[in-house]
């Protein structure tokens, strides 16, 4: 194995529940919006859009209050099964670029990609693509930093927000870092911050050059934790959920909506090979493959089917989709975007029967293989089309 550098990437979605209720309620987008309880029940707002935001609504504060800041703003319930669904279908989509995943709660994520960059190229690379795919099947901004820990990663996050993608390295440590307040440094909060500025310490700089034994007098053993927060310095993993997935799907937006059959096929196969490559590399087969249609008008629909036995075959799941396909009637519209997922996963890819077709596996693992050496890209279905652009 060859050494790799850390490279973690912190994912943070940007106003977040609010962001899901605009992305499914179009009539929403660019005004402001305020998810949280009833004003009669004295709840406070769980998130406010950045509109809603710009005329001073917070995080926590009374409902009644951010009534009376921004009265035009929509008022919305928390829908809490929603928004843990689109948190599942993101670390699905973050699960695309490494099995280093931990989620940190509904609306933040952190990825460990060190072992990525042969196949999904370099961490800040990763991160751009991540925004994209997030906005593309979401219809979601969210803001990422990328650094060497999970300290610096979240920093750069906060320092790029909103909708940024923000790169801290070991050289921003005595650079960048220094001129910051105290209390932007994770793991800094309010009371500490006040003793901090008692000492007279404002900048994380500041905090970096003071002498040890000084700040032992006033925060005893917590003084050392301190200054390497202060130097950015984070031994923590990345700790992955353990569960194994219940889907695993891939999707793709087109340049330009089709209705072509060829290219609609193209996307498919494409799909299917990307798809199943990861199946294969995490040793999973699957039994149900479902297929997601959208139109130009945003119209999404989904067919699913269930194959015979598990399988891990491009060849299957692709013929399984094209079927599916073709039973759509898509009468004059065209379509904007095409997914795959497969469910019914069971681990331990290869337990197949000769019937499953041997001459499959043996090219699926052939290609894996040639994947494997010499990159992603170096081999491909010789029918995929360029009218696409989400795949990773
Ligand atoms: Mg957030």
């Amino acid at each position: 194995m060859f050494a790799s550098t850390p490279a973690i990437i912190h994912i943070d979605m940007d106003a977040f529940f609010a962001s899901v209720e605009q992305a499914r309620r179009p009539e929403l987008r660019g005004r402001p919006v305020v998810v949280g309880g009833r004003v009669e029940r004295r709840s406070v707002v769980a998130t406010a859009s950045y509109e809603a935001r710009a005329c001073g609504v917070r995080t926590a504060m009374p409902v009644a209050q951010a009534r009376r800041l921004c009265p035009q703003a929509v008022f919305l319930p928390t829908d809490m099964s929603a928004y843990t669904a689109v948190h599942h279908a993101l670390l699905e989509l973050f699960g695309r670029f490494t099995d280093l995943v931990e989620p940190v709660s509904i609306d933040e994520a952190v990825l460990d990609v060190a072992g990525s960059r042969r196949l999904c190229g370099p961490p800040r690379a990763i991160a751009g693509r991540i925004q994209e795919l997030v906005y593309d099947e979401h219809g979601l901004a969210c803001t990422l930093g990328v650094a060497p820990n999970k300290l610096l990663a979240k920093l750069a996050a906060d320092l790029s927000k909103p909708a940024g993608v923000g790169v801290l390295s070991e050289a921003d440590v005595h650079g960048r870092l220094r001129a910051l307040p105290v209390g932007r440094l994770h793991g800094v909060g309010p009371v500490t911050q006040e003793r901090l500025h008692a000492l007279g310490l404002t900048t994380v700089g500041m905090l970096q050059d003071v002498p040890l034994p000084f700040l032992a007098a006033a925060f005893g053993r917590a003084a050392r934790p301190l200054k390497q927060l202060a130097f950015g310095r984070s031994l923590s993993p990345v700790r992955p959920i353990a569960a194994a997935p219940s889907s695993m799907s891939h999707e793709t937006t087109f340049v330009t909506d089709t209705a072509e059959p060829l290219a609609l096929r193209a996307a498919l196969l494409a799909l299917a090979d990307e798809l199943m490559a990861r199946l294969r590399g995490r040793r999973y087969a699957a039994r149900t493959v479902a297929l997601k249609v959208r139109d130009s008008t945003f119209h999404t629909l989904e067919r699913h089917t269930t194959l015979p036995r598990a399988t891990t075959s491009t060849r299957v799941v692709y013929a399984a989709a094209t079927g599916l396909l073709d039973a759509v009637d898509l009468g004059p519209r065209r379509v904007r975007l095409l997914g795959i997922t497969v469910s019914g996963l069971v681990s331990g890819a290869c337990q197949l029967t000769f019937d499953d077709g041997w001459k499959d596996l043996a090219l699926d693992e052939a290609v894996d293989g040639v994947r494997a050496r010499y990159g992603r890209h170096a081999i491909r279905p010789a029918a995929t089309c360029a009218n696409r652009v989400s795949l990773c």
